[in-house]
């Protein structure tokens, strides 16, 4: 077996080494070998290059509200804003309070109180259209979400106030003690079997949060989703856009919305725009 007569070049800290180096075909493949295994484990400026340039599925499409929800500071604004107001409303709500009834505010969990997208990243890096839920379940029981800005401190404050909390998720129902394990592990307040209300067959949020009612008065509700809110908002997106028209007095009094720019029932709507000639730099 020959000699191979190789030109290499190796990028060390910036700077570019050429070598020619006498190998055999096998010392050449190591060598390369070796070399795409160096640069796969590439620096987070690197990752995040390869997502703006290399959209090699349908599913980069996503990339842009997942940059947004898990980078942009004005995320974590928009999370603090919606706790700020939800306390001040949970105060004034409690001093208005003069009959006998239980308080209560219901929250939903995924991105209200928690922060998924390391895995929505993951799956579509690759090719996995996450809004098939089918990760979900892996993500559920192993994975480890962080907490949103301003989450804790507001659960807390409620829990001070000895209003009852309920977690009303559309999470499996099946994984449920690892639901309440994780919730547990953040440190988030009244966490128990009772309290943390997921998804089951024919046991949607509008029952849970009946369910609630039958011994409380919920004075807030929290979430991402406007279904998080009322059952008035399962139909299409028109009919969506019209119920928000209507109930526009409930936002930031009754109902505390949270942003989600990664997944919704708008991800597949059309987008309009401007009809005219493009004339660009006149
Ligand atoms: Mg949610």
């Amino acid at each position: 077996m020959g000699n191979l007569n190789s030109l290499i070049t190796i990028f060390t800290g910036g700077h570019i080494m050429r070598k020619r180096l006498h190998l055999s075909p096998f010392g050449a493949i190591a060598i390369l070998s070796a070399l795409l295994l160096a640069t796969a484990g590439f620096t987070p400026a690197a990752k995040a290059q390869s997502d703006s340039q290399d959209k090699v599925c349908k599913q980069y499409e996503f990339a842009m509200g997942l940059r947004y929800q898990q980078k942009s500071a004005e995320i974590d604004a928009l999370q603090h804003q919606a706790f700020n107001l939800a306390r001040m409303k949970l105060d004034s709500k409690i001093a208005a309070h003069d009959g006998d009834e239980k308080l209560a505010i219901v929250t939903d969990v995924d991105e209200t109180l928690i922060d998924n997208s390391p895995l929505l990243v993951r799956d579509m890096r690759n090719c996995h259209t996450f809004t098939t839920w089918d990760t979900w379940g892996h993500w559920e029981r192993e994975g480890v979400p962080t907490l949103n800005p301003g989450a804790k401190a507001f659960l807390d404050h409620v829990d001070r106030k000895g209003v009852a909390i309920f977690y009303v998720s559309n999470r499996f129902g099946a994984n449920k003690p690892d639901t309440i394990r994780t919730l547990q592990d953040l440190g988030l307040p009244q966490v128990s079997k009772d309290s943390v209300m997921l998804w089951s067959e024919g046991n949607p949020k509008t029952k849970r949060r009946a369910k609630v009612r039958e011994n409380h008065k919920i004075v807030l509700l929290l979430g991402d989703t406007l279904a998080d809110f009322s059952g008035m908002f399962e139909g299409s997106l028109q009919e969506q856009c019209t119920a928000v028209q209507e109930n526009a007095a409930k936002f930031g009094t009754d109902w505390i919305v949270f942003p989600n720019a990664t997944y919704g029932d708008w991800t597949e709507a059309e987008l309009e725009g401007w009809d005219a000639p493009m004339k660009i730099a006149e």
